[in-house]
């Protein structure tokens, strides 16, 4: 038998190998940094001079917008909270040809300046997809142009700029009697934010994710040129651009297709404990044709009893009803479907 520390450490030979090297490799940081302190300091100071240099050279643009150096800390956040860039700058561009101008001018000092350049729509990236690390943040809200407009008739559209919110859209269609064909399930996202994503909700089994649904595209380059695009005109930069994460071009407008907006919708969810049962479910009602206008599933862990500030048929306050759904604080699955149907429908829906 040997001593208590010997046999501790027989028995955790790899946890002490593992403190050894940790502790020991933790000390050559020390001298390493002496060197490398002059050459952080020297790369400091190159990069506090071009930061200078860049600031400089993007005030002396001229814009209908403006550029903003100072309160920008907003533009390193985003909606994941885990990545925090700085930018060196913020456009507020109040024209296309503000954001032309600026990425034709980064583009022409060339890769000295290090600028990148991001666009940024509402920020609810969850990993840092719209900043811009030492460069150029575009903060797309602030493009007003062009003017929100719907074009009625057989195949209606509306016109929008790459950074207009889904619900503003949604309420200046509405007023036309149309609305449009995909969706987010949450609305306070930009035009250009979720067309450099995908835009899924449960109209995607029916219309395909928002990315289906766009005639037209104005999208600025990385050359700073306007170009106009769709399937028939520069169709590479088209497709592109649509789920192409802001790498392609900014959109600065986007032509949206509509269609005639439901007057009723009957919501229904359904609950599920079985997972292949939902699944089955979910695949039978996505492909069966014309059952409903809207198909989407989801996971619940039930922790809290159920579903407590849902709306719903029955009333989770009621003993008897309430244990119909109880499920341990196990994972429950959800369909969530919608009929749309005229009021002159409304006596047949439940059969339906
Ligand atoms: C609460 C919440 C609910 C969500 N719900 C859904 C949902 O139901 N369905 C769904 O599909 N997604 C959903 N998402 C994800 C969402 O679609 C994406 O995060 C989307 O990118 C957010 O849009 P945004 O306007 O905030 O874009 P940002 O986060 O600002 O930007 C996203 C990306 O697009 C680029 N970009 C922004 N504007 C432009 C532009 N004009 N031109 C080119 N590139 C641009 C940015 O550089 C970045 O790469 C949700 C996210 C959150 C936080």
């Amino acid at each position: 038998m040997g001593s208590p520390l010997s046999s501790f450490l027989r028995q955790n030979k790899p946890l002490f190998f593992r403190i050894f090297f940790i502790l020991f490799f933790s000390c050559i940081p020390d001298t390493a940094n002496l060197c490398s302190n002059l050459s952080l300091a020297t790369t400091a100071v190159q990069t506090h001079s071009a930061s200078s240099d860049n600031h400089f050279s993007l005030k002396k643009l001229t814009l209908d917008g403006h550029f903003s150096f100072e309160n920008i800390h907003y533009a390193a956040k985003d909606f994941g909270n885990t990545y925090h860039f700085h930018p060196s700058a913020v456009l507020y561009p109040k024209s296309i040809s503000d954001i032309s101008s600026t990425i034709k001018h980064i583009f022409n000092i060339g890769t000295a300046s290090q600028l990148t350049v991001a666009a940024r729509g509402h920020g609810h990236s969850l990993q840092g997809q719209a900043q811009a690390h030492q460069g150029v943040v575009i903060n797309m809200p602030s493009l007003q142009k062009p003017v929100m407009k719907v074009h009625t008739g057989e195949l209606p559209y509306v016109d929008v700029s790459g950074g207009e919110l889904w619900i503003n859209i949604l309420h200046e269609t509405l007023k036309h009697g149309l609305a449009p064909k995909s969706w987010t399930d949450y609305l306070h996202l930009t035009v250009g934010g979720t067309l450099s994503n995908a835009g899924i909700s449960g109209q995607a089994f029916l219309h395909g994710p928002q990315i289906n649904n766009v005639y037209q595209l104005e999208v600025v380059t990385g050359k700073g040129d306007v170009l106009t695009c769709s399937e028939q005109q520069n169709a590479d930069l088209f497709h592109g651009v649509l789920g192409g994460l802001g790498q392609f071009g900014i959109i600065t407008r986007a032509r949206i297709s509509l269609e005639p907006a439901p007057k009723m919708v009957r919501w229904i969810r359904v609950l599920y404990s079985e997972f292949s049962i939902f699944t089955k479910d979910q695949e039978h009602l996505i492909s069966s044709e014309s059952s409903f206008d809207y198909i989407e599933g989801f996971v619940i862990i039930n922790r809290t009893g159920l579903l407590n500030n849902w709306r719903s048929s029955f009333n989770p306050r009621d003993p008897l009803q309430a244990s119909k759904f109880n499920s341990d604080g196990k994972v429950l699955y959800c369909l969530e479907m919608a009929k749309h149907f005229n009021p002159d429908e409304a006596g047949i829906m439940d059969k339906v």
